[in-house]
Order: structure tokens, then C-alpha cells, then sequence
């Protein structure tokens, strides 16, 4: 019998698997965690986004720059395709108002449990705590894997490898993976952090206040990107959803350049001019905090954060005050570091892979999930590719073996 490797149990190992669960190939997922789906199931915590509903070229214009080189395998495996696979799983969805698609049930370990049981039921073989080291003398044959009985030589006639990207390495992805392959030759774009957070110099005084604390009712302008929502101050900086979204952008800003400034509207349902017209009123007795309290309800952290920006003098000018509510510029120094980040960027470029994401460089090895080079911003883009590459990888791998050539299979053996 065939025998197939799929290195890396998240979600893209999984859906590979199971494309070849019913085949007559001998399928073992390997994976160097002791369980499966470790970021999966942190992905579920709070709420498993996992698709989202909206039209369906709107969707993939969401990988930005690399929607051309995803939308086959998109294509293939729909958003609608994904919700009733999922629900063959038993597991309902629903689309939330803003259209992102959730299980019913908003966790992830259910999903995953009736999956792990099916792939098992269908013949999958599951070998944990089996990471993956390389070669061995660079025989592109013999794969090597730490366990815990020592080091184990594994062939196979097609290998997946579905191994992750560089953040939140602590739940198996490390990233390791690509020293690996660029040794031989596959072509990979540098990991990045991706859906991150940025340092902001923030004073002592405004960190120890204010750090932990949401912006709520904010609007990012940054060059062409301009989204409404809520914005978390950190001790190092800023995060959340509404950074997440720009990340991209401010990060290849700061590659260029240095760092990159973006400018945060703290009243986005009000004019300049109204603004002004509040603060022009008769102050009395007040102090500074008091009339901005009574006049526009500003106080907190986004008070704070005009006292971080503006100096005593600019405090005392209605019209500046003003202004920097409107367009309050921060200066945004790095990118908070990869393991950080909800996803990375860079990967497995597409010209070293074919269409059936085949590496070109290597005679029997497919690659997909969030290791390949693309990125997407939150909102189920990130698990929906994971899974739509995972099924063309399976699916691929499927073709190869019946239509082409391959290796003969040999017996695994332990050194
Ligand atoms: C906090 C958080 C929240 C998220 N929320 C969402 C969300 O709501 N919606 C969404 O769409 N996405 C979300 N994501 C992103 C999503 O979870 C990932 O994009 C997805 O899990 C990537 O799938 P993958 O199968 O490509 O890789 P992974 O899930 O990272 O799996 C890779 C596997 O490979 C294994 N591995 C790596 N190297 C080796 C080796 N050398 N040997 C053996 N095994 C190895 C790892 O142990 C791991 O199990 C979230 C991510 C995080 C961190």
C-alpha cells in the first residue's frame, strides 16, 4: 500500500488527510505536539470565527496581493462548501451580523473532536510528538523525526507538509521549517507578523495609566485604509481588531520607511466644527479635565492620550485640541514581535509550487495552510484558506500518486 506523510495536524494537515482518509493510501498525520489542533482550538477561544458571508468576489479580494494565486483553491472550497462540510461534521453555523461565520456553538473543540473521531473512523493514523527535523544526508527520502523514543527515519511515497507560520510558537508552530527547506532550494519569503500589534514610545505616566484599556468609537486613517472600531493600548503599544486590519499596511510602511504614522479620529461621528463650538462655550471655574468632560464627554484614556500627544501650551488652543481629536497622529515604531501575532505573512512563495501546490524543487512534497506565502486579515479568511489549500494539497497528492511516478515505499525504521 502507498504510504502518505502529513506533517502538521492543524487545521490544512487535517483537511488534506481527510481528502486521502478514503483512499487505499496508508495516510499517518505527524504532528510535534502531543495533541492535534493546538491553534485551532486557541483560534476558538472566544468565539471560532471561521468564514465569512459576504459576496463572494468581495471575499477573496481580502488576500490582497495574493487573491489571484488563492482563488482556485478558493474557488473549489466556497465559504457555502465550508459550512456544509461542515455541517456533514454535525456542526451547525451561523452568520453573525457583521457576516462572519461562526459554529453554533462559538467553540472550536467539538468541531474538532467529531473531526479527529471521522479521520480516525476513515484510517488516518496519528503520530504525535513526532517533530520533524530535516533529512537525513540530505536524502530528500528520509525524513527525520524526533520522538519520544529517539530519532525515527520516516519514507513515504508523497509527504504534505501543512506546518504553520511563525506566531504563537508555544502551540507548535515554530517556523523552523523554513532554514529547512531553503536549504534545498524551495523559494521562502521571509516570516513576518501579520494581524499584530506596533510599539508606540508612550510615556511612563500614560503606559502605567492607561495600558489595558480599549479606544472605543475610534476611526484609522491610514494612507488609503479607513475602518471604524475599538483599538487596545498595551505597556509597548497599541493592538486589536481594528490595528489587526491596517497591520499589513503599516508594517510594509515601516519596512520601508522606518515607521509609520497613522491618525486616529476620536470622534468619527462628529465635525471639527462642532467639536470646536462645544469647546469655544464659557469654561467658568473648570479645569482643562472637567469642561472636556462636560463639553464632549472626553475624559480616560482618550483624554489621556490627547495629553500624551499635545504640550501644555497646544492644550490651552481650542482649535489644535480640536484638530488632534480629529486626526491625532501616532507614530507607530515596529511591528510587536511575530510570536505575538494572530497570523504571519511570508511562506512557501507559489512559483516554487505548482497547482496542485506540488513543490517544484522536491520530487514528493506538497505544502499548504498558513506556511504558504499569502495573508489575510481576521474574520475566518485565515482558516478558510487553511482549508481550502489543505483540500487542493490532498486532492493533489491523490492525482500524483495515480497519475505519476513515484517512490517506492519503504519500511519506517527506528535509529
Ligand atoms: C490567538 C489566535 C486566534 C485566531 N483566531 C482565528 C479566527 O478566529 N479565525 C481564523 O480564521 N483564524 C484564526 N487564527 C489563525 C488560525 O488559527 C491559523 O491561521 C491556522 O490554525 C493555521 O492553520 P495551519 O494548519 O496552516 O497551521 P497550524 O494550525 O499552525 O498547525 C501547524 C501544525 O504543524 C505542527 N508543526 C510545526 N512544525 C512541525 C515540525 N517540525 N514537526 C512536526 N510538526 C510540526 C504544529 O505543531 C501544528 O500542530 C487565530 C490564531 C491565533 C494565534
Amino acid at each position: 500500500m502507498k504510504t502518505i506523510a502529513i506533517i502538521g495536524a492543524g487545521p490544512a494537515g487535517l483537511m488534506a488527510a481527510e481528502m486521502l482518509s478514503q483512499s487505499n493510501f496508508h495516510v499517518t498525520v505527524y504532528d510535534a505536539m502531543p495533541s492535534a489542533g493546538r491553534k485551532f482550538l486557541m483560534a476558538g477561544k472566544g468565539g471560532m470565527n471561521i468564514s465569512h458571508a459576504e459576496d463572494f468576489s468581495t471575499f477573496v479580494s481580502r488576500y490582497g496581493s495574493r487573491q489571484t494565486n488563492l482563488a482556485p483553491y478558493l474557488n473549489a472550497f466556497t465559504p457555502t462548501d465550508l459550512r456544509e462540510w461542515l455541517s456533514d461534521l454535525g456542526i451547525e453555523t451561523f452568520v453573525g451580523s457583521s457576516g462572519r461565520i461562526f459554529p453554533k456553538e462559538m467553540k472550536a473543540a467539538p468541531l474538532l473532536r467529531a473531526w479527529l473521531q471521522r479521520l480516525r473512523a476513515n484510517g488516518v493514523q496519528f503520530s504525535m510528538r513526532h517533530r520533524w527535523l530535516g533529512w537525513q544526508n540530505n536524502d530528500t527520502k528520509k525524513w527525520v523525526f524526533d520522538t519520544p523514543n529517539g530519532e525515527k527515519i520516516v519514507t513515504a511515497d508523497a509527504v504534505i507538509l501543512a506546518l504553520g507560520g511563525g506566531s504563537w510558537a508555544r502551540l507548535g508552530s515554530t517556523g523552523e521549517w523554513v532554514s529547512i527547506l531553503r536549504e534545498q532550494s524551495v523559494k521562502v519569503e521571509t516570516l513576518q507578523p501579520s494581524n499584530c500589534g506596533f510599539n508606540v514610545a508612550w510615556r511612563d505616566y500614560f503606559k502605567q495609566r492607561f495600558a489595558g484599556q480599549p479606544l472605543k468609537n475610534v476611526r484609522v486613517h491610514f494612507n488609503d485604509f479607513q475602518q471604524k472600531g475599538e483599538i487596545m493600548i498595551t505597556e509597548h503599544g497599541i493592538e486589536g481588531g481594528l490595528i489587526y486590519a491596517a497591520s499589513s499596511r503599516i508594517r510594509d510602511e515601516i519596512v520601508k520607511n522606518g515607521t509609520a504614522t497613522i491618525h486616529l479620529d476620536l470622534f468619527p461621528d462628529k465635525t471639527t466644527e462642532a467639536l470646536m463650538a462645544r469647546l469655544n462655550q464659557p469654561r467658568g471655574k473648570s479645569s482643562t479635565a472637567q469642561f472636556w468632560r462636560k463639553q464632549l464627554g472626553l475624559d480616560g484614556v482618550k483624554a489621556g492620550l490627547v495629553r500624551e500627544i499635545l504640550d501644555v501650551d497646544a492644550l490651552n488652543s481650542v482649535e489644535l485640541v480640536c484638530q488632534t481629536l480629529k486626526a491625532l497622529s501616532l507614530r507607530l515604531l515596529a511591528p510587536r514581535p511575530i510570536d505575538e501575532a494572530i497570523s504571519s505573512a511570508g511562506g512557501v512563495s507559489f512559483t516554487a509550487l505548482n497547482g496542485d501546490l506540488k513543490c517544484e524543487q522536491l520530487t514528493n512534497v506538497f505544502c499548504a495552510g498558513e506556511m504558504l506565502d499569502w495573508e489575510a486579515p481576521t474574520g475566518g479568511y485565515l482558516l478558510t484558506a487553511c482549508l481550502a489549500t489543505g483540500r487542493a494539497a490532498g486532492l493533489g497528492v491523490l492525482n500524483w500518486l495515480e497519475s505519476g511516478e513515484i517512490l517506492r515505499p519503504e519500511a519506517e525504521s527506528n535509529h
